[in-house]
């Protein structure tokens, strides 16, 4: 239903605004002294995201990755809307690589918030993908390294960085054994220990590990009736279905908890072998569950630190190489592949000389929009931690009012269903629609938004009777807040927006 009114457009000014004239297309001419206008450090998850969003871009992009061999790191498995979203502007045969994701992982209706047992309903939610995918890493990474090999992006094996210095024209990067490449721009995304922040000399300030939790994937032959379950005396276990039969098995002891950094430390190289997760599942619940087989194992801590800065110069950090955490609510990765998307139309406009000075160092640059994201995170993934070690009379107090709380599906359920599903993150200011996330809105033309965004420039959107014409408009066929018009972003944020009867032009 339209209600936006006819509005006076002037489509040559949208289109100079934040400059979303056609660009260039690919540029493999990049200069004989440059090998790459972006240079990625890591093939992770979010190094090979930030390579996928450059590349649609337009981008010459290559990624280096010291450890050629991944295969049997689990870690997340737990894809959010909103990551989803941003994967399914990545087109594929199957239409995107989002649907890629969906059609290997194991959609489930709700999510945790600390293990409590009230969960977070994500049905009713404004979204393409209103569930959480289960999808263990290696599959995402595996199909990110089929995107990328199948669009000709190279990912140099046993390429290791040792060090980097840079200049006015661009970065040179150095290997463990003494290779050295040259780039326009580097991404450090190569996780927590990340060489590239090293390199840049930043601090990593927060807090050590002080609980050492176990995880692993197994078979179980039956499994606990219920995911989560918490008990003061003896501690916590969770179990959640992946694909494939297996359960991912998670919890703490009350010896985990209360450790110094070296006790941490000593606890994180002990991996739970079988005979060992049987006994800790035994002691925490009376039963082993039937586990028969461990497909990989590991222990979590909740050190929380986060980069000083996201940029030096020509250098960025993304993903754990800027910030680390408990790995509650399946945050990290999903958070990491957000900055690799608000980073990359940023940077792939600076790299045409087309970026206006808001978006490299003002108000709307990466480090300005993405550094509070990971503030929150740091203290979301804290007070999880403290709602599920706290094992005490006290904490099992608190665990039964937020779970209450959450239960009622009211402001604190949409407050935190917004947060981890990552679709109410905002980079608004003072409660205005710019900044927003704009949702995946039906199109006049048959397509949905999220996948007629441009990768390299912003596209305009018209509500209403407003007369607009041009490659980068398309019309809403659905009102959002009454708008007439909203300019938006590559990574599908509000740029400008304007109300009926306002005159379009640049501010
Ligand atoms: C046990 C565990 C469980 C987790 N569970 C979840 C979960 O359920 N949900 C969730 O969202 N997150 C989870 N996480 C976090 C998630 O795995 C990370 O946030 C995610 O892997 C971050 O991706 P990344 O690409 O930033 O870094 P990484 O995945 O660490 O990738 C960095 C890459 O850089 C490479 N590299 C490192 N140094 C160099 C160098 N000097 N030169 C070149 N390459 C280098 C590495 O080999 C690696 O391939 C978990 C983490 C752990 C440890």
């Amino acid at each position: 239903m339209f209600t936006g009114t006819a509005l006076s457009l002037d489509i040559k000014t949208v289109e100079e605004y934040l400059d979303v004239k056609t660009v260039r297309e690919a540029s493999t001419d990049i200069g004989g002294k440059m090998d790459t206008e972006v240079a990625i450090i890591g093939a992770g998850p979010v190094g090979m995201a930030a390579a996928a969003f450059l590349h649609r871009a337009g981008i010459a992009v290559r990624v280096f990755e010291a450890n050629p061999d991944r295969a049997g790191q689990s870690r997340a498995t737990t894809i959010h809307p909103r990551t989803l979203e941003l994967f399914d502007s990545i087109p594929d045969e199957r239409g995107s690589l989002a649907a890629r994701m969906v059609a290997a992982g194991n959609p489930v209706p709700a999510t945790h918030f600390a293990a409590l047992p009230n969960r977070l309903d994500y049905r009713g939610l404004d979204t393409s993908f209103p569930f959480v995918l289960l999808l263990p890493q290696p599959e995402t990474e595996r199909l990110l390294a089929e995107y990328l090999a199948g669009q000709g992006v190279v990912v140099e094996p046993r390429w290791k960085l040792a060090g980097l210095t840079q200049d006015e024209q661009g970065v040179t990067i150095v290997s463990e054994t003494g290779d050295t490449r040259r780039a326009g721009y580097v991404i450090g995304a190569d996780g927590a220990h990340s060489a590239t922040r090293h390199a840049l000399g930043l601090g990593f300030p927060g807090t050590p590990a002080s609980t050492m939790g176990f995880l692993a994937d197994v078979k179980l032959e039956r499994p606990p009736a219920q995911p989560h379950n918490w008990d003061c005396e003896r501690g916590s276990y969770s179990a959640l279905p992946l694909p494939g039969g297996i359960y991912r098995i998670f919890g703490h002891e009350p010896g985990d908890t209360g450790l110094t950094p070296e006790e941490a430390a000593r606890r994180q190289a002990q991996i739970p072998d079988e005979a060992e997760l049987r006994a800790t599942l035994n002691r925490l619940a009376d039963d082993d569950f039937g586990l028969t087989e461990v497909i990989w194992a590991s222990r979590t801590g909740d050190a929380t630190r986060h980069a000083e800065q996201y940029r030096v110069g020509r250098v960025f950090l993304a993903g754990d190489a800027a910030h680390v955490h408990l790995p509650a609510g399946g945050q990290g990765l999903n958070v990491g592949v957000q900055d690799a998307a608000n980073l990359a139309w940023k940077l792939a406009a600076e790299v045409r000389g087309r970026a206006p000075r808001r978006i490299i160092d003002g108000p709307q640059s990466y480090d300005a929009e993405r550094r509070p994201i990971a503030a929150r995170l740091a203290a979301n993934t804290l007070a999880q931690a403290a709602l599920m070690v706290t094992f005490t009379p006290g904490g099992k107090a608190l665990r039964d009012l937020m779970s209450d709380l959450i239960g009622r599906n009211g402001d604190t359920a949409d407050e935190l269903r917004g947060w981890l599903s990552g679709l109410d993150v905002s980079y608004a200011e003072d409660g205005s629609l710019a900044g927003r996330r704009v949702p995946n809105l039906p199109l006049a033309d048959g397509r949905t938004l999220h996948r007629a965004l441009r990768p390299d420039r912003c596209t305009l959107v018209v509500f209403g009777t407003t007369v607009a014409e041009g490659e980068n408009v398309v019309r809403s066929t659905r009102d959002w807040h009454d708008l007439a018009a909203v300019l938006v972003r590559p990574d599908g944020y509000a740029a400008e927006v304007w109300t009926p009867g306002e005159e379009i032009k640049a501010r």
